[in-house]
């Protein structure tokens, strides 16, 4: 069942994400060689705090972090830990933000110092997917036309798409319906009405589409261990409009390539 949203509702997942989009922006200015996981989870998670909020991951099912941090062949869902991040990595820092009775949810992934330009392009081409399906996340669309603008422009590349995980309501709760595919038919799936509010978040494999879990239960890396990418918006749809609620802005500027 999908939870509609009064416009009420939706300016306090904004209130989230605005908390949400600060906290991303305070760990870019730690996300560098030689850094820990555990340290930049551990900066979210006093940030989110410190502003009256709560990470939304931290104890979800039994996640352990504030923070999933998902390096190269990593998709999603990895941990925060004593890992260094080196030269030529990629990081995605996905992060959920509970505040005022209300989630919200975005990811970024980051390049570390000299990363191969066939694996800057994935990132770029991904976080170009977001956008491609944002703009299709408008009144009277339907879910399929999301991830079909997702698939379409990333798969022209040579790009896979992840089909296991996909974006999701949320509200309420972290993860509501529907389901939001990143790969699809145009015209297919529930309609787009006022007052949804889905987190669109492409994740995005240079090599095959498959992936398996790790026996840590969560982890979540491609079969043939190359890389993937993921970037993620909260996004509300009005019959009029359609407002991107994280933001990454913050990131982008504190962030040093
Ligand atoms: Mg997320
Ligand atoms: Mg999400």
């Amino acid at each position: 069942m999908i939870h509609y949203k009064t416009s009420e509702e939706v300016k306090k997942i904004k209130q989230s994400a605005d908390i949400l989009g600060r906290a991303h922006g305070e760990i870019a200015k730690y996300v560098k060689k030689g850094v820990k996981t555990s340290f930049l989870d551990k900066i979210a998670e006093e940030f989110i705090r410190d502003h009256g909020a709560v990470p939304s991951f931290k104890g979800y099912n039994g996640f352990p972090g504030s923070l999933c941090i998902s390096i190269n062949e990593v998709v999603v869902h990895g941990f925060p830990s004593e890992y260094e991040l080196k030269d030529g990595d990629i990081i995605s820092v996905d992060c959920g933000v509970f505040h005022l009775g209300f989630h919200s949810d975005s990811a970024y992934t980051y390049p570390i110092g000299e990363v191969p330009p066939s694996v800057l392009e994935l990132l770029s081409a991904t976080k170009d997917s977001l956008y491609l399906g944002i703009e299709q996340a408008v009144f009277g669309n339907r879910v399929g036309d999301i991830g079909h603008a997702v698939q379409k422009f990333v798969e022209a590349k040579g790009y896979t798409v992840v089909r296991e995980l996909v974006g999701h309501g949320l509200g309420r709760n972290l993860h509501e319906a529907p389901e939001v595919p990143n790969y699809g038919k145009k015209g297919s799936g529930p309609l787009l009405k006022q007052g949804m509010v889905i987190a669109i978040e492409p994740m995005i494999n240079l090599g095959t589409r498959n992936i398996v879990q790790e026996k840590d239960g969560w982890t979540i890396r491609t079969a043939d261990r190359k890389p993937s990418a993921h970037y993620e918006h909260t996004v509300a749809i009005f019959e009029d409009r359609t407002e991107v609620l994280t933001t990454h802005k913050y990131i982008e500027e504190n962030f040093k390539f």
